[in-house]
């Protein structure tokens, strides 16, 4: 930021300000809020994004959208479909054959999760994120609202945001800037970090449309099928609910684009690849989108954050994308809420980029293989559950809970019983996180890896922060990695 007046008064001072209102910016301004940090999330846009892009929300975003109590409004807008593809001819063909794109079964996700994924598109998401923001009092959400400079030093960030419905500017005080902005990112662009990688791997063009196919594809539902008619090779894909549908096919030369292409055009081409004549779709949007796979040299500069697809950009190959950009958010949101509330130091920020950053790479590098969707989930649902605590059901008050229920906003203490006296040794950590213990019997601690007569002590997304064998001995050096106060 060149000519910002240092001296300006601000008209807003929120601890974190967040440029972007996608799935990353709602996200990281709900991981905040929850924690009553004041949050102030500005989107240049006049209203969220109506695109259904992502279509699928991987098993461990489910997860912290349970734990925020959104699971079944997630669900009541999700397609029940099977979480693999089915290479077909055509829709009606009825033959074809199943590949894996890298999400579990339900059966598969019973084993290691309480929940599973969801096939909703993220139309349906993104307003059930802006509502549950809205409802948190310390944060705050403004629309037509540009973040269009930063300046940092030690003390702080100062924004400047425009008003893109007034053409006014103001200045915004924040202690730490998160830039969820997207791929073009001006925050990335303003903290000057650079994306590294291919963004021209392929012209994509997509439609979004309604047309009544559903019936055509039998019994079982496939979260996208690829179509490979030869005139009208693509991949069509449930958008949630009711038969709403999307198209997606790869431009190649002689080939009319599809956002050049008339509504007639269209209408052959949905009814080829539907393999019934004469479907007349209701035509929403067609758009052109590149193919990149990118990933941001730095996820952090000073006071300055990069999150989402200003961290990364994804090709849809694995429909990672988003799902990267919500545990991106997720994980930035508790760090600074833990520094801001005065729990950790501000060490902790750097554990950010050293633990994001290597989930981004996997994930370009995997949306920039051909053959990247087509992974089955063994080999990726490990990458997504990303070594959090073991998944095991346990009995609470009557009440079936899974061990991921008892995590809690600070250290969370699991024990097989409290006969060592977990809840004294919790006590006499010199710490000003709170810590809470929960014993969760035998053979539920011996399925978490909690070693005889011991404990583990977990951070808030269930990741070990150490090993507590013996209670009269606190495990201050594996716990120094936290920066705790
Ligand atoms: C066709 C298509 C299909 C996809 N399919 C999948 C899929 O199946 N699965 C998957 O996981 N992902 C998928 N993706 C990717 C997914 O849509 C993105 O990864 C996701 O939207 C990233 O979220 P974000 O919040 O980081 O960025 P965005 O959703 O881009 O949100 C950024 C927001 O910031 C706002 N903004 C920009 N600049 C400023 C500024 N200076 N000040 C204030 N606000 C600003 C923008 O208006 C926007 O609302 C797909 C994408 C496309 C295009």
């Amino acid at each position: 930021m060149k000519d910002a007046p240092m001296a300006m008064a601000a008209t807003h001072q929120p601890q974190v300000l967040v440029a972007g209102a996608g799935p990353a910016g709602l996200v990281a301004g709900i991981a905040l809020a929850r924690y009553g940090i004041g949050v102030l999330v500005v989107e240049k846009r006049a209203a969220i994004s109506t695109l259904s892009r992502a279509l699928v929300i991987s098993t461990r975003n489910m997860e912290i959208l349970r734990a925020w109590g959104l699971e079944a409004a997630v669900r009541a807008g999700a397609a029940e479909v099977e979480p693999c593809g089915w290479v077909t001819s055509t829709l009606a063909s009825g033959e074809g054959v199943e590949i894996p794109l890298g999400y579990p079964t339900t059966a598969e996700a019973a084993a290691v999760s309480p929940t599973r994924p969801a096939w909703a598109p993220q139309d349906h998401l993104e307003p059930l994120l802006l509502e549950q923001l809205r409802s948190l009092p310390s944060a705050q959400v403004r629309f037509d609202a540009e973040l269009i400079g930063i300046e940092q030093d030690d003390d702080g960030v100062r924004a400047v945001v425009g008003d893109r419905a007034s053409g006014d500017t103001q200045y915004v005080c924040a202690e730490f800037v998160i830039g969820a902005d997207g791929a073009p990112s001006a925050v990335r662009a303003l903290l000057g970090i650079r994306l590294e990688g291919p963004d021209d791997l392929a012209e994509y063009h997509g439609i979004q449309f309604s047309a009544p196919l559903t019936g055509l594809l039998g019994a079982r539902r496939y979260g996208i099928n690829v179509v490979t008619h030869p005139d009208a090779a693509a991949v069509i894909a449930p958008r949630g609910l009711g038969d709403r549908w999307t198209l997606a096919r790869e431009w190649r030369p002689g080939q009319v684009r599809l956002v050049d292409a008339t509504e007639n055009d269209i209408a052959r081409l949905i009814s080829t690849a539907a393999g019934v004549p004469h479907v007349r779709p209701r035509i929403e949007r067609v758009s052109a989108f590149s193919f990149a796979a990118q990933l941001a040299d730095r996820y952090r500069v000073g006071r300055g954050f990069v999150v989402g697809d200003a961290a990364h950009r994804m090709t849809p190959r694995g429909g990672t994308g988003m799902n990267t950009a919500i545990q991106d958010a997720y994980d930035l949101g508790w760090k600074l809420a833990w520094v801001l509330r005065g729990w950790a130091g501000p060490d902790l920020l750097a554990s950010y980029e050293a633990e994001r950053r290597p989930a981004g790479r996997h994930n370009v590098e995997r949306s920039g293989d051909p053959g990247g969707a087509r992974r089955t989930a063994v080999a990726e649902l490990p990458h997504d559950l990303n070594g959090r605590l073991a998944h095991h059901w346990l009995l609470r008050r009557g009440c079936a809970v899974s061990t991921l229920d008892l995590l809690e906003d600070g250290l969370t203490l699991l024990a097989a019983d409290d006969e060592a006296g977990w809840d004294a040794a919790a006590a006499t950590l010199d710490t000003r996180v709170p810590v809470a213990a929960h014993p969760v019997g035998t053979s539920v601690a011996a399925g978490i890896g909690v070693a005889s007569g011991g404990a583990v002590l977990l951070r808030p997304d269930g990741q070990l922060a150490a090993n507590w064998p013996d209670p009269t001995v606190p495990p201050a050096a594996e716990l120094a990695h936290l920066g705790l106060r």
